[in-house]
């Protein structure tokens, strides 16, 4: 089935913070005014429909933010009746506690977040925790849930069926590669989250932050294929450097990027180092990493 005959030319352009963006029929992007080296130009909160309003990612607990979502009712005519949510980092989900308030009958879908995890909002409390491939009947059309673990554990891709446009929160965003932060993120869990998304009918993607990826499928194949190469970095680094620490292999393994992401990229080592154990190809012990042949 072409999806291209019903399908609005995407709006490529980078989000501005605070502006309310058309992208497709009744799809709309709002970016909220919390731009850093995490989070590119802001946190991309997406709202779909007509007669009734879905929101995508509420993000950061942020007055300007919150007061744009609800002011969107206003400039769309509708009543927002449900906020999904792809995680709980805290640029992502912090205001659905302050729309709940204004708005008590919306519905909050989601995953609550792990426990004993650095960076997660803990006052996140959906009232669907949907199923893998659950379908929710919105407006007369569907959105299904497809559960991505792999960033953090608790991740969610939502897709917009009839555009076959997914939301993807942090499992992938426009112009940089995600951190995946261990213990509840797993680089094991994020690769086959990526597999899993190939066997979707995806048109476009709307990236928690960044510009719309038009070429989906081709942005799913470039990262796989770019977290195997640096996995197989890592086994090198380690077949070199027997009992080093992650922190120890940065340098190497992350020549390429600059060392004032050190730090960040530290998170991503060390989550391929436990999908190396996980794989029987690297044994630990207290921090000290060793490579095993398979
Ligand atoms: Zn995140």
């Amino acid at each position: 089935m072409s999806m291209s005959e019903t399908t609005v030319p995407v709006n490529s352009s980078e989000p501005i913070p605070g502006q309310l963006t058309q992208l497709l029929n009744n799809v709309y992007r709002l970016c909220a005014n919390n731009p850093s080296m995490m989070t590119g130009p802001g946190t991309n909160t997406y709202i779909y429909g007509k007669n009734e309003l879905a929101i995508f990612d509420a993000g950061p607990k942020l007055e300007s933010h919150i007061n744009n979502i609800l002011a969107a009712q206003g400039t769309l005519g509708a009543p927002i009746t449900r906020i999904f949510s792809s995680h709980t980092h805290s640029d992502h989900s912090p205001a659905v506690a302050a729309l709940k308030s204004a708005l008590p009958a919306a519905e909050v879908i989601g995953l609550v977040a792990p426990a004993g995890q650095d960076y997660e909002d803990l006052t996140f409390v959906p009232d669907v925790q949907p199923e893998d491939d659950q379908r929710f009947e919105h407006d007369g059309a569907s959105v299904q849930a497809i559960h991505t673990p792999g960033h953090v554990a608790n991740h969610i891709c939502f897709l917009i069926e009839e555009h076959g446009f997914l939301t993807t929160g942090d499992h992938l965003m426009n112009g940089s590669t995600v951190v995946i932060i261990p213990p509840k993120g797993s680089m094991k869990d994020y690769i086959e989250s990526l597999e899993k998304l190939s066997h979707h009918s995806i048109q476009q993607m709307g990236p928690g932050h960044g510009a719309v990826i038009a070429n989906p499928q081709e942005v799913v194949s470039w990262t796989i294929k770019h977290r195997l190469e640096r996995e197989a970095k890592v086994a090198d680094a380690l077949k070199s450097n027997p009992g080093f620490s992650p922190a120890q292999l940065v340098p190497t393994v992350y020549a390429d990027v600059p060392t004032h992401l050190h730090p960040i990229a530290e998170l991503s080592l060390h989550a391929h180092l436990i999908k190396l154990k996980m794989d029987n190809r690297a044994v630990e012990t207290q921090g000290s990493w060793t490579y095993v042949a398979a």
